[in-house]
């Protein structure tokens, strides 16, 4: 016998800011949240990344609904106007929000989410799917089980499956081999992970703002040691276009960061490779040596991969998800954040009618809803939880929720 649908919890996958807010917007419609999280605090992600500053300021990066739940506790909001790190923002306003007790009594920390299926139902079998609960196999503190949940939303983010060196979007002959030699994401170069770059020749790759952190970064590590060679690695023909935000752009530390990579290669602090197009590493003499084409790549001893991140889609294969081939993003969502078609820029408006699956009561939210595209904002993701939690327990049709569809801005991280 199925449960009662209405009675079981709405399940969220991952604690991190669009996680919370999920939870936060869930109990003020009254739903029962039970929000899992892998990592062993909430917003594990933001812990990956937390030297970075953010170039969207905090009234950009924080839930209306979430401020007004921590107000009541007497907790002080960060000045708006100010641009936090991703560790500020997991200090002042995440973690604070995942110990409110609305929230913390519904969080399950250390808990992976493995699979998501229907009770009953695997991906085939269509009768009498959309009365089956969604089963959720989850290990825990407590060992392997399975919950059962009316809806879900996975919010899981993508920082832990970054994409390949490799031109073809899989890994260069070699680029497992030498994994020791590179660093996935933005490390903490002037910080916990310093030791690996003093005094090495370190080749970033990567055409985006993450790319562009790490440059920063190392340029000022450079200047406190003396041999320390910085490259950088991009598949465009040129870099004419490292400023690329507008000078009256709403995000001024995004143009900031720009304006200064722009300077460190005109003061010749950056060495710069275009067209590179990865084929193969491999190790020669404890250096790494990089094969792109016919060009000659000078041999590095790290190199960073600043290449994006991918979705993991592994966890709702056995559900009817509509997704986009190329950005890997919902198909409605997919035309209006396709890198292919779009640069940096607003975004038009999208809710819960771009965000719907064919399997009703599921959603993709937060940057795990762009796929591929770099250039969700959660300001976006915010607005996007507004829209799909409206939705729940309606029968879900673009018709019925044209009311829940949310302005959505976005612009680009990359
Ligand atoms: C370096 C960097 C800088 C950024 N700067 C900005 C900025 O300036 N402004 C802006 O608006 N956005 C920015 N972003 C983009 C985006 O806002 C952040 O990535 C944000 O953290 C996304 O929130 P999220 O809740 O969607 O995902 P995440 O914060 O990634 O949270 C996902 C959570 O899910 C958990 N999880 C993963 N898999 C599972 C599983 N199977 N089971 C249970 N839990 C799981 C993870 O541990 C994690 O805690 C930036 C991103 C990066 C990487």
């Amino acid at each position: 016998m199925h449960k009662e649908l209405n009675n079981l919890p709405v399940a969220v996958i991952g604690a991190g800011p669009i996680g919370l807010s999920a939870a936060v917007h869930l109990l003020e419609r009254g739903y029962a949240p039970i929000v899992f999280e892998a990592g062993e605090k909430a917003g594990a992600n933001l812990d990956r990344w937390g030297h970075v500053r953010m170039f969207s300021p905090w009234a950009y990066n924080m839930d209306p609904a979430a401020v007004a739940l921590l107000k009541q506790k007497g907790w002080n909001a960060p000045a708006a106007s100010e641009f936090p790190t991703g560790k500020e923002l997991l200090d002042q306003y995440v973690t604070p929000l995942a110990s409110h007790f609305e929230i913390a009594r519904h969080l399950n920390l250390n808990t992976r989410i493995q699979s998501v299926s229907r009770l009953n139902h695997d991906v085939l079998r269509t009768k009498e799917r959309d009365k089956a609960p969604f089963v959720l196999r989850v290990t825990g503190p407590d060992g392997e089980r399975d919950i059962m949940a009316q809806a879900v939303i996975d919010a899981s983010g993508t920082y832990q499956t970054p994409n390949w060196l490799g031109i073809h979007g899989i890994p260069a002959l070699g680029e497992v081999s030498a994994a020791d030699s590179i660093t996935y994401g933005i490390p903490n170069i002037l910080g916990s992970e310093r030791m690996h770059y003093v005094n090495k020749s370190v080749l970033v790759v990567g055409g985006g703002h993450s790319a562009f952190n790490v440059l920063q970064d190392l340029i000022l590590l450079a200047q406190q040691c003396k041999h320390m060679r910085v490259l950088w690695g991009v598949r465009s023909a040129s870099v004419a276009n490292i400023v690329r935000s507008p000078a009256n752009d709403e995000l001024q530390e995004r143009r900031r960061l720009e304006l200064r990579i722009q300077e460190l290669i005109d003061q010749g602090q950056i060495e710069v490779i275009t067209e590179l197009e990865i084929e193969a590493i491999h190790r020669e003499n404890g250096k790494l040596a990089v094969q792109s084409g016919s060009h000659l790549i000078p041999f590095v001893d790290r190199i960073i991969a600043a290449t994006g991140f991918r979705p993991d889609l592994s966890v709702l294969a056995e559900l009817r998800t509509s997704l986009d081939p190329a950005t890997e993003s919902p198909t409605r969502l997919a035309p209006l954040i396709d890198p292919n078609l779009h640069s940096c820029g607003s975004v038009p408006e999208h809710g819960q009618a771009e965000l719907s699956h064919p399997e009703p009561g599921l959603y993709i939210l937060g940057i795990k809803s762009y796929g591929r595209a770099p250039t969700f904002l959660l300001k976006t993701g915010y607005k996007q939880v507004l829209s799909a939690v409206s939705a729940l327990g309606t029968s879900e049709t673009p018709a019925n929720i044209a009311a829940c569809s949310a302005a959505t801005v976005t612009t680009c991280r990359g």
